[in-house]
């Protein structure tokens, strides 16, 4: 099974992405992390995009899609979560032949539905475990023992560099101009299945699970 979860930053993505992997035989593929990765590894794909995400425009069509392909190969056939990708047009029509070229084609695209005013408040809130990538919330999800990660222990927690409410609203810009549009190629194709974002993690992952299941 392949799926896209689409939605603007901040939808729960990531969320119900890790939730899937957890709970299912798929993998998650972020070029989101994918990017963070090659920025702490210093390789030369990590140097370009830097500056770009710390603006929050789009990296490349060209970098982002060699990315999921790389990853596809690696995952030893497993069905895939795209979580962030593809934000394109140009994007979606790679992914159509990366699937191709592997015998595959797209089964569901599930579209994240929120309101943005309160998608600035979640991701400002947002944190993660340094250790073991555990997502938190100040508001909404903090760690049941202050400063400690329920999931492994650890002490360390990390903020991402572009969860600021400028980079925000601009990468939120970036999703209605350029994301939001490949939404009618696939409605055409009778992919499209909307969910409502805005309930809990609860809620949303039950919503996800009718139609995966269906
Ligand atoms: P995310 O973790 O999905 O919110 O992505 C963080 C940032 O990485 C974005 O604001 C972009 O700068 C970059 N990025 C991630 N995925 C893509 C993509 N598919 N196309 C272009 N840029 C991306």
């Amino acid at each position: 099974m392949d799926i896209i979860l689409l939605g603007p930053p901040g939808a729960g993505k990531g969320t119900q992405a890790k939730r899937l992997v957890a709970e299912r035989d798929l993998v998650q593929l972020s070029t989101g992390d994918m990017l963070r990765a090659a920025i702490a590894a210093g390789t030369p794909v990590g140097l370009k995009a830097k500056a770009v995400m710390e603006r929050g425009e789009l990296v490349s069509d060209a970098i982002v899609s060699a990315l999921i392909g790389e990853h596809l190969d690696k995952s030893n056939g497993k069905g895939a979560i795209f979580d962030g990708y593809p934000r394109t047009g140009h994007q979606a029509e790679a992914l159509e032949l990366l699937l191709a070229d592997r015998g595959r084609k797209l089964d569901h695209v599930i579209e994240l539905k929120v309101d943005e005013d309160a998608l600035v408040e979640r991701i400002c809130g947002r944190f993660t475990c340094a250790q073991c990538g555990a997502l938190y919330h100040d508001t909404a999800h903090p760690p049941q023992v202050e400063g400690v990660c329920d999931e492994c222990g650890s002490t360390e927690f990390k903020r991402r560099p572009d969860d600021n409410e400028e980079t925000v609203r601009k990468r939120m810009a970036e999703y209605r101009a350029k994301t939001a549009p490949i939404l009618p190629v696939y409605e055409s194709q009778g992919l499209v299945r909307e969910v409502d974002g805005m309930g809990t993690v609860d809620e949303v992952a039950a919503a996800i699970d009718a139609i995966l299941d269906a």
